[in-house]
């Protein structure tokens, strides 16, 4: 079986399938407010078709699509890169209080000093873990966060009149949002290649540089999971060709409390809530991606900033507002950022752990991955073999064998674990990304061990397994392509809807 057919016994019908003309699920309130004349005629339908449904129905329904899912809240969760740590549910209880859910960020600011009490310090927090000067909440996600930094990048080297610079240096092994972000204005790339031991290559770094270079996107540790050995050299040829470190942020985890990548030379950075720091992400957010920045970029960054109007004394609190940087590029969200879903979630994790937990979770993240490095390089090969941080690259294909990453990753749904990031970064060949970040305890880093090495050996006697993988989940192989290019949103349609 090779096609996404489903096993015609598990088809669920659909909730208009459900529906039953009259059932209902609500009962709404007497109405309390005068009644409106309708707007005109054409402006309204005859019918709605609705489902029709009770409450239980409808719960049921929503109950049995959610069990369709693998979650980190089901099993281990190793996708390289993303970071799919457990989201304690602390972070739930907090972001529900009611003076964070029941604000509107249009009051006037007298009678929100909690939530900006909590911006405020969470900016602060952001700024002595990463050693930046300042830092803004508002972009929604790391992308954003990319997109926020290239603006800011551009406005300074206008702000200096130095308009001849056009082009952004990215390494092979960044991850595609960093040449979007930098597509999206219209700046040329140069891709850097990466050396033997996965660091940048210095000499094609050297070679790039010139009078036109607007700055380097540099995540580090890098998407192999290696932290760059000549980190300070490449920043000192970037800077002395006149352009600005990007640190992309979505790898902090590895370095929490250890190393600040503001100390490091960089010179703005995004951070990723919804990986480093437990906001629940998958499934579309919401995201969340602040972003820091040295002294030299603060007043270009995104307005407003929250800031502290009057410090406070033992009598008085102090009073919380908004602040303007001078030289702004703008708003890059309504409002202030993702408040409730990312920004009070983070301030939870980052308080509950304190300082020495935030050292903590880096170094079991990093003691993890190399943990599972060990077990695995014997069978897999690992191209880039060096101490990992928390997170390593490995191929996904075996000598004199047609089994591909793909197959690997398919088969290990079978044995109840999500497939690691397959086939990024793009330097290796038939790449499996794997991340088990810090929350797994030693029993599941073992028991994923087991299942890939019982798969190298199935590659071996029976590899038909691994190609029509995966046998035991609801449907079998997708056709992804056709998946992501054909998407139907909605699996159900009136039946007049026309063609
Ligand atoms: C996740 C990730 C991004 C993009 O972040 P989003 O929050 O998904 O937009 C950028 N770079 C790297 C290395 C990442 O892992």
């Amino acid at each position: 079986m090779n096609d996404a057919t489903p096993n015609p016994k598990i088809i669920e019908p659909t909730i208009f399938e459900l529906s039953s003309p009259g059932r209902k699920g609500v009962s709404m309130p007497a109405s309390d407010v005068p009644e409106q004349p309708m707007p005109e005629k054409s402006l309204l339908r005859d019918d709605l078709p609705l489902p029709e449904l009770a409450e239980v129905d409808v719960v049921r329904h929503y109950m049995r699509l959610s069990k369709f899912n693998y979650g980190v809240d089901d099993g281990f969760y190793p996708l390289g890169s993303c970071t799919m740590k457990y989201n304690p549910k602390i972070n739930e209880d907090t972001c529900r209080l009611y003076g964070y859910l029941y604000t509107h960020p249009l009051q006037p600011i007298e009678t929100v000093q909690g939530n900006l009490a909590l911006m405020y310090e969470l900016q602060e927090w952001l700024k002595e873990i990463s050693g930046f000067a300042a830092v803004t909440l508002q972009p929604a996600a790391g992308a954003h966060g990319e997109f926020t930094g290239v603006l800011i990048m551009h406005a300074y080297h206008k702000s200096r009149k130095d308009a001849k610079r056009t082009k952004m240096l990215i390494p092979d092994a960044a991850h595609g949002t960093n040449p979007a972000s930098v597509g999206m204005l219209g700046m040329t790339i140069q891709q850097i290649p990466s050396d033997a031991r996965g660091n940048v290559d210095l000499a094609a770094l050297k070679a790039a540089c010139d009078e036109t270079v607007v700055g380097m996107m540099l995540t580090n540790p890098n998407t192999l999971g290696l932290f760059d050995e000549n980190i300070e050299q490449v920043v000192k040829i970037v800077h002395d060709c006149g352009g600005l470190m990007y640190g992309d942020g979505a790898n902090l985890n590895a370095l929490l409390g250890i190393v600040k990548p503001g100390d490091l030379g960089f010179d703005i950075m995004h951070f990723n809530l919804h990986k480093t720091f437990s906001v629940p992400h998958g499934g579309g957010g919401p995201g969340s991606g602040p972003v820091g920045v040295n002294s030299a970029l603060a007043e270009f960054l995104p307005t407003p900033l929250v800031g502290m109007l009057e410090s406070g004394n033992d009598d008085k609190p102090p009073l919380y507002g908004f602040i303007e940087p001078k030289k702004s590029i703008g708003r890059m969200k309504a409002f202030h950022g993702h408040f409730g879903g990312g920004l009070v979630r983070a301030y939870t994790y980052i308080a509950m752990h304190g300082a020495d937990g935030l050292k903590d979770i880096a170094q079991y993240a990093v003691l993890n991955a190399n943990y599972l490095l060990a077990r695995l390089r014997a069978t897999y090969h690992v191209p880039y073999d060096r101490i990992c941080m928390h997170e390593f690259v490995a191929e996904g294909q075996f000598a004199g064998s047609d089994v591909r990453a793909l197959d690997i990753a398919k088969r290990l749904m079978d044995y109840n674990f999500h497939p690691p990031t397959n086939y990024f970064p793009l330097i290796v060949h038939e790449a499996l990304m794997i991340e088990p970040t810090e929350t797994e305890n030693k029993n599941t880093l073992d028991a994923f061990a087991d299942a890939l090495i019982k798969i190298a050996d199935e590659a071996k006697s029976q590899p038909d397994l691994l190609h029509d993988a995966p046998k035991t989940t609801r449907f079998g192989r997708m056709d992804e392509v056709k998946a992501a290019r054909e998407l139907v949103l909605c699996c159900w349609l009136p039946e007049d809807y026309g063609d």
